[in-house]
C-alpha cells in the first residue's frame, strides 16, 4: 500500500471515529468450513451482547429454502462456478434483460469468504465492468472494508438482483422473485459467518419484512443460521457522510462477531 492510500485510509477511518486500529491480523483467518444442514431458520432478531439494541420482531416469516446445489466434496468456488454458469451471461428469466443491461453482475470477492457483504442491484459502473461495487459507491464500500482491517479479497460481494434497473429504479417484485434464488445460492455456497445488508432493499428481501433500515439497523438478525447485520447503503453515505457514524458502529459489531466466530470460547 502506497503513501497516500495510507494516508486516504487513515483520513477515512478518523471521518468513521475510528479510535484505534487492530494490529492482530490473526482474527481474519477462518474457522474449519462446517458442513451446512440445509434447513431454513426463520430470519430473527438475535440477542447478541449487551451493547445491542434491544430486539424487535420482525414482521415476516423465513425466506424461502433456496436450491442447494452443493455437494459434501464440492468447493466453495466450484458451487460459485456452478451457480453462475446456472444464471448464464445472457439470463432472461426476468424483464430487466430487455431493458438495457449490459452485463449480468454475478458477484466477487473469497469464496471461503468468513464475512460477505450484499447489495440492491448493480449500477451503471457495475452494468459496464460486470463487478458488483466498482462505482463510487463501491470505492466507499472498499474504505468501509479496510476500516475492519480487512481487503476486499477477504470477503464477498453480491446484489439481490444482477442486472441493472433502468434509471437506477428500485427493482420490481417480480424481477426480485426471479432473481433472488441466485443470491440464497451465493449465500448458501459461500457460508459466511457473518452477513452485512447493504440498504433498506437487501435487508428487507433477505429478512423478509417491511421494517424501514432505519429500524432494522443497529440489530443482529440470524438468517439461515447466519448473523446478519442490516446497515446503510454506501450510497446513501454519499448522500449522507454524517451516517458514516452509525455504520461505523455496525461494522465494529462485525468485527466483535467475527472474533467471537473465530474464537467462540474466549
Ligand atoms: S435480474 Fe436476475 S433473473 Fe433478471 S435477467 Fe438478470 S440475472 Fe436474470
Amino acid at each position: 500500500m502506497s503513501r497516500d492510500q495510507i494516508e486516504a485510509h487513515l483520513k477515512f477511518a478518523a471521518e468513521l471515529g475510528v479510535t484505534g486500529i487492530s494490529r492482530d491480523a490473526a482474527w481474519r483467518v477462518r474457522r474449519p468450513p462446517t458442513l451446512a444442514d440445509g434447513e431454513s431458520t426463520p430470519a430473527a432478531p438475535l440477542p447478541d451482547d449487551a451493547t445491542t439494541p434491544a430486539a424487535m420482531p420482525v414482521a415476516s416469516a423465513a425466506p424461502p429454502a433456496p436450491v442447494v446445489p452443493v455437494t459434501l466434496s464440492m468447493s466453495r468456488a466450484d458451487a460459485l462456478s456452478l451457480i453462475k454458469s446456472d444464471i448464464g451471461p445472457e439470463c432472461t428469466r426476468c424483464k430487466l434483460h430487455a431493458l438495457g443491461r449490459t452485463h449480468v453482475v454475478f458477484g466477487v470477492g473469497n469464496p471461503e469468504a468468513r464475512l460477505m457483504f450484499v447489495g440492491e442491484a448493480p449500477g451503471g459502473d457495475e452494468d459496464i465492468q460486470g463487478v458488483p461495487f466498482v462505482g463510487r459507491a463501491g470505492q466507499l464500500l472498499t474504505k468501509i472494508i479496510e476500516a475492519i482491517d480487512l481487503t476486499r479479497e477477504d470477503v464477498y460481494i453480491a446484489n439481490v438482483i444482477k442486472c441493472r434497473p433502468p434509471q437506477n429504479r428500485n427493482p420490481e417484485p417480480d424481477e426480485v422473485e426471479r432473481c433472488e434464488p441466485f443470491l440464497f445460492r451465493q449465500i448458501d455456497a459461500v457460508q459466511p459467518q457473518v452477513i452485512v445488508a447493504l440498504g433498506k432493499f437487501a435487508a428487507q428481501t433477505l429478512l423478509r419484512t417491511v421494517e424501514p433500515i432505519s429500524k432494522l439497523r443497529g440489530r443482529v438478525f440470524d438468517y439461515r443460521g447466519v448473523r446478519l447485520i442490516p446497515t446503510f447503503h454506501p450510497a446513501y453515505l454519499l448522500r449522507n457522510p454524517a451516517s458514516k457514524r452509525e455504520v461505523w458502529e455496525d461494522m465494529k459489531r462485525v468485527k466483535r462477531l467475527l472474533a467471537e466466530e473465530r474464537s467462540p470460547a474466549q
